[in-house]
């Protein structure tokens, strides 16, 4: 009976190690990965005023709340 309950603290104290070095490992940032946060999937998209492009809202050139495709376009 005794030596049960040695083996249970044993296999808790086991775990409790093993799930620490876990949260331990994932807290702390890879530093192989870029800091860049990552883009959502779901891109909201927008198209080039001068000629009707569809891209990306990040990816668009914003000039007096118009999108552009290309730097070439947002000159008048
Ligand atoms: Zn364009």
């Amino acid at each position: 009976m005794f030596g049960k309950i040695l083996l249970v603290m044993g296999l808790v104290a086991v775990a409790l190690f093993m799930l620490r070095s876990v949260l331990g490992k994932s807290k702390k940032p890879p530093a192989s990965k870029p800091p860049e946060p990552t883009q959502p999937s779901a891109q909201r998209l927008v198209h080039c005023d001068r000629c009707g492009a569809h891209l990306a809202e990040s990816e668009a050139i914003w000039k007096a709340g118009r999108a552009y495709c290309c730097p070439e376009h947002v000159e008048p």
